[in-house]
């Protein structure tokens, strides 16, 4: 039960969404699908002055393409994107994300851009946006802005979204040449649990590869060192062995109740390999079908 009291409001256009936003600062919440928020409500762990719905907004439920990005609005669930042949078509590795959070009963409400907004650094929509090097649409009190993924997280819980703004949307590019992805995670049991690890890795031809992970560290992070000794090589187990040895530099996981830090560094560097090893066996046109599990 909801025990604190909070205006609630229903715009039914941006602009009037940003109205509200302005009109009560820092006390105003926007809900999307509200399967953190309401929990936070419910819990006492929030008070805010207002609740603002953007369930009302249909431009926010927009979910297309354009000739180089995929347009995910701030309304569209997991659920939309597992059912979206869209996604499955051009961004596999992002629909392979969506069908690891949580259960139907939660992608039938979490939107992804509720996810992000979270910021939590288990997040299951965080290292397939960060390996695609997605763009957060954001609109505030000053017009558009436009932040890469890369500068969104800024700590635990914490996004680089500002007084009275409102994301809008995420624009995922559509990779230019031939691509696969593999996302994989741990987790203490299937259903309703967040990651214990989580690892994505991206392989585009020529030997390109592009990895992150979430739930190893304050936010979810591309690993860069870890990119570049995959770089311009073809994959191999040695080359995957060298790679792992850099996991540790890369990460700063912590114990807590879903893991301890040493299980978190150890499985990261046995996810980074399942998750390689799969991407670059889906682009070769081999491997397990996305969905299936690899761990
Ligand atoms: C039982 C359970 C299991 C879960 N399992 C998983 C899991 O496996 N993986 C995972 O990643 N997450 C999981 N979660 C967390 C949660 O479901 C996701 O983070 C979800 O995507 C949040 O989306 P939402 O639409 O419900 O967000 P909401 O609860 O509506 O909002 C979340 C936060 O974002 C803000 N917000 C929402 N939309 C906007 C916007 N457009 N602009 C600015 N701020 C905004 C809200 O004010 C709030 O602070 C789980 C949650 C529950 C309750």
């Amino acid at each position: 039960m909801i025990t604190a009291g909070f205006e609630y409001h229903r715009p039914t256009s941006l602009d009037e969404a940003l109205m509200l936003m302005e009109r009560y600062g820092e006390g105003a919440r926007p809900l999307a699908g509200g399967t953190d928020l309401v929990v936070r409500l419910k819990d006492g762990r929030d008070e805010p002055g207002a609740v603002v719905d953007l369930k009302g907004i249909k431009e926010l439920e927009r979910l297309e393409a354009s000739d180089d990005a995929l347009l995910i609005g701030a309304l569209v669930t997991f659920t939309d994107i597992i059912e979206s042949e869209l996604v499955r078509e051009k961004l596999p590795l992002l629909w392979e994300a969506a069908t690891n959070v949580a259960s139907m009963g939660v992608r039938n409400r979490a939107t992804l851009v509720g996810n992000i907004c979270s910021a939590v650094p288990s997040l299951d929509s965080g290292p397939a946006l960060l390996v695609h090097e997605a763009d957060v649409l954001v609109r505030g009190p000053d017009g558009h802005r436009r932040i890469p993924i890369t500068e969104w997280f800024t700590g635990p819980k914490r996004t680089a979204l500002g007084a009275g703004e409102l994301v809008t949307g995420v624009a995922v590019p559509l990779p230019r040449d031939a691509h696969a992805g593999c996302y994989v995670r741990a987790g203490r049991y299937a259903g309703e649990d967040l990651a214990q690890v989580g690892a994505a890795a991206l392989a585009l031809e020529g030997d390109r590869y592009r990895v992150a992970f979430c739930a190893v560290g304050p936010v979810a992070t591309r690993a860069r060192d870890i990119e570049a000794v995959l770089n311009g090589r073809p994959l191999d187990t040695d080359i995957i062995e060298e790679a792992v040895t850099l996991v540790p530099d890369e990460i700063a996981p912590i114990t807590d109740i879903r893991a301890s830090k040493e299980y978190r560094a150890h499985m990261a560097g046995v996810l980074l390999t399942r998750a390689l090893r799969t991407a670059a066996s889906r682009l070769a046109g081999d491997g397990p079908g996305y969905g299936e599990r690899v761990v």
